[in-house]
């Protein structure tokens, strides 16, 4: 097989759209994903960067590796054949965690099938059912390899009849999963198994695997391997014998659909669109020649080109120079590059076309979950992914480099994740010197810091989790005033609990500081029913769903401090009175001012702690409350361990809140306070012997209840090394 190929030979093959398929690799964490990864690339057509050949496409692959950071994948573009016809198969990273957000997840939209790694000796986990079932939800088609064969034959020491009936098991569970959360219409077909070609059965780290079909070919039979295992000979000889790429991308490219095949049946159910609009249909045909429809599932920082966005074409054909718009940034851009992966790395070519991975250049703005159309689709477009207000982190890690010398590639590593992973959230400490990484979970940021460790090949050490919390107020306060430093300025404000329906247009980018004053007192005066005067004057809309209103009539001068005020609504909306936590929902109003003439009076310095200090007082006194993060908790259990769960659940505060019967299997959803979830893995496992299949995702912020409040505002507050008491409101309050 030809391992290179030129670049025109690839610009026809991905004309043919029979000959391309798009997958993602999903796994229970430490099932071997990277591994495989690593091996497919390693052994499988390496689509060269170089027209030159081999040596220098190595050369290629060795100098990412002295820069550090190699393989940073967005996607992998392999070449394959199967009866003399070569394949694309592009390989589309997915994240190992679950999509906190609760909506579709990204990766998953940019990809038609799935190879799912389970580890033969842990068989399916919690996570292989969560990514299998979302997978499932969005109607990916999966199949099965069941890695780490070698281990039952040389630690467990199974004998042949043990294996069979472990893989069998392992088999019959996947299918399990396909029963409960397959589209009733494909459930049956999609089924897998081992005489179908539906499973490979291997070693990732050996390098081997093999379907049923591969072994008939070659006349050989299970107890061979074991033979070679035993005679010590699988080292040399399995791997050649039976190569791992030609086991699982035989079983991609004969199992898993073509664009073609797939987009009619998944457009209707990843996007929500009309199907009979031109943009509906042309998805829906996979059509090169239909409007522009892309949507960006990663953006990763390249240290030479800048930004790049990584994303299946979904209709039409994106050309250098085209103009394209972006739904999210709300901004028109021209593409400066277009390029397709081979391997891993990118080649300019002058055009991508639908049912293909495109990686676009020049759109610096643009984040993974955007969808970019012609400039004409601006407004009549509906977007993949309406909702712009990514989802909330709501545990925080702090991390130290091992080596001090390392702090400044961690830091540009933090940096570049946070960009890449709209649910990371990076803060740097200045005061501690602290580097705090904020995620969705625990697991989120433990495959956050694994990624740091293995492929930013930067040693870390880091601190247990923490939650994050959020403050806001209960009631209405009266209006206070601040008085500059030097006296000279005065300045009133009031505040009062921000209405759901503004929250809602901000979570939406309907409200935000991007827009124009007059199309957001539009969107206030008529969907949220504010009187004219306060939706024309919005002045500040902090990420965390706060407002800041100017309310003053004719007001001297003020227009030349409105930076300064601004500036300290932000500051108060990152660290709120009770224990410098986000403020959430706070419509701040600006009431009156009194400025001196003199603008070297009216400075930042004067204007930022009058208005802090107004804007305190009238937060403690409107009844400030902590808030705490909520997960819905959903749990698969036998119905014997139905009392064990809802028992832990709730010693823990949580609340149950459906138990439903599916089959011989019980689901119990309910909600639990993150900070109950810490360590929740070990007793769940404990409680139930190991046989509840569960998964947590941010559901709402609640109330921190009143009888556990002050303990937690000391322990925050004793944390971040403030004084123990909360301030008093009359701290703050000043005569005229
Ligand atoms: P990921 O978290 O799914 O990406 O898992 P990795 O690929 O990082 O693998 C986790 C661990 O399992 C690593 O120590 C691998 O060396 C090991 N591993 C992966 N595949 C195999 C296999 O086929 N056999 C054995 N014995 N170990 C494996």
């Amino acid at each position: 097989m030809p391992k290179i190929k030129k670049i025109s030979e690839l610009v026809e093959l991905m004309e043919k759209k029979e000959q391309i398929r798009n997958i993602g690799i999903i796994a229970h964490i430490d099932h071997g994903k990277t591994t495989m990864t690593d091996s497919l690339l390693a052994e499988a057509g390496l689509l060269s960067p170089t027209l030159a050949g081999q040596a220098r496409a190595l050369d290629y692959l060795e100098e990412e590796q002295k820069r550090g950071i190699t393989i940073k994948m967005a996607n992998i573009s392999l070449l394959h054949e199967v009866g003399g016809r070569p394949y694309v198969i592009n390989l589309i990273d997915t994240p190992g965690h679950v999509d906190f957000t609760g909506k579709v997840t990204r990766a998953l939209r940019a990809i038609d099938g799935a190879v799912v790694v389970v580890d033969a000796v842990e068989e399916v986990m919690v996570q292989t059912e969560t990514v299998t079932r979302q997978a499932l939800e969005e109607r990916v088609k999966p199949v099965l390899f069941i890695n780490k064969i070698d281990r039952l034959i040389r630690e467990l020491k199974l004998t042949p009849d043990q294996i069979q009936k472990k893989l069998a098991r392992t088999i019959r569970s996947f299918n399990t999963l396909i029963d409960l959360y397959g589209d009733p219409d494909v459930r049956d077909k999609w089924k897998v198994s081992a005489e179908g070609g539906t499973v490979t059965f291997g070693s990732a780290l050996h390098r081997w695997g093999f379907n049923i079909k591969m072994m008939q070919e070659r006349g050989l039979k299970f107890s061979d391997i074991l033979e070679f295992y035993k005679t010590g000979k699988w080292e040399k000889e399995l791997s050649k014998l039976l190569p791992l790429h030609e086991a699982v991308l035989g079983m991609v490219v004969n199992n898993l659909p073509t664009p073609l095949e797939a987009q009619p049946f998944r457009i209707p159910k990843i996007w929500e669109g009309s199907m009979e609009s031109d943009t509906g249909k042309a998805m829906a045909d996979c059509n090169e020649g239909g409007p522009i429809v892309m949507c960006v599932n990663k953006v990763i920082v390249d240290p030479h080109a800048g930004v790049v966005c990584t994303g299946r074409v979904f209709s039409g054909t994106i050309h250098k120079g085209d103009e394209i718009y972006s739904i999210s940034s709300r901004k028109k851009y021209r593409v400066q590059q277009v390029g397709i992966y081979m391997g891993a790395f990118r080649q300019p070519v002058d055009a991508v076309s639908a049912g293909n991975i495109a990686a676009l250049l020049g759109l610096d703005d643009v984040r993974a979950g955007d969808t970019i159309v012609l400039p004409e689709y601006a407004k009549a477009m509906v977007p993949f992914e309406r909702i712009k207000y990514v989802s909330e982190p709501v545990i925080t890690i702090a991390i130290e480099p091992e080596r001090p010398r390392d702090l400044p590639s961690l830091i540009n590593a933090m940096h570049t994740l946070s960009v890449e992973d709209p649910n990371l959230v990076v803060t740097i400490n200045q005061e501690t010197g602290e580097y705090l990484l904020s995620g969705m979970g625990e697991l989120h940021l433990e495959i956050t810091c694994k990624w740091i460790r293995e492929n930013f090949k930067i040693p870390i050490k880091t601190s247990s989790p923490t939650v994050v919390y959020r403050e806001t107020i209960t009631k209405t306060s009266p209006s206070f005033m601040g008085k500059s430093p030097n006296k000279h300025n005065k300045i009133w404000f009031e505040v009062e609990k921000l209405d759901g329906k503004v929250v809602g247009l901000i979570k939406s980018g309907e409200i935000s500081e991007l827009r124009s004053s007059k199309a957001m007192a539009k969107v206030l005066r008529e969907e949220a029913g504010w009187p004219t005067l306060e939706a024309r004057n919005v002045v500040g809309v902090s990420d965390h769903l706060d407002v800041l209103v100017d309310a003053t009539k004719g007001a001297q001068y003020l227009r030349e401090v409105m930076g300064s005020i601004r500036s300290a609504f932000h500051w108060i909306c990152k660290e709120g009175p009770l224990a410098e936590e986000r403020l959430r929902e706070v419509k701040v109003r600006l009431i009156k001012v009194l400025l001196h003439e003199d603008p070297a009076h009216r400075g930042p310095a004067q204007m930022m702690p009058a208005t802090r200090q107004a804007i305190f007082a009238a937060l403690l006194s409107a009844e400030p409350t902590l808030l705490e993060p909520i997960y819905k908790i959903q749990v698969r259990i036998p119905p014997d361990q139905l009392g064990a769960v809802t028992g832990l659940v709730t010693s823990k505060r949580g609340a149950i809140v459906r138990v439903e019967q599916k089959g011989p299997i019980q689901f119990v959803t309910g909600h639990i306070p993150v900070a109950e979830t810490l360590g929740l893995a070990s007793e769940m496992r404990a409680a139930t012997s190991g046989t509840a299949f569960w998964q947590l995702t941010f559901d709402h912020w609640a109330r921190v209840p009143k009888s556990l409040e002050p303990k937690v505002v000391a322990q925050i507050r004793k944390r971040k090394g403030l004084p123990p008491e909360v301030p008093k409101a009359e701290r703050y309050i000043v005569r005229e």
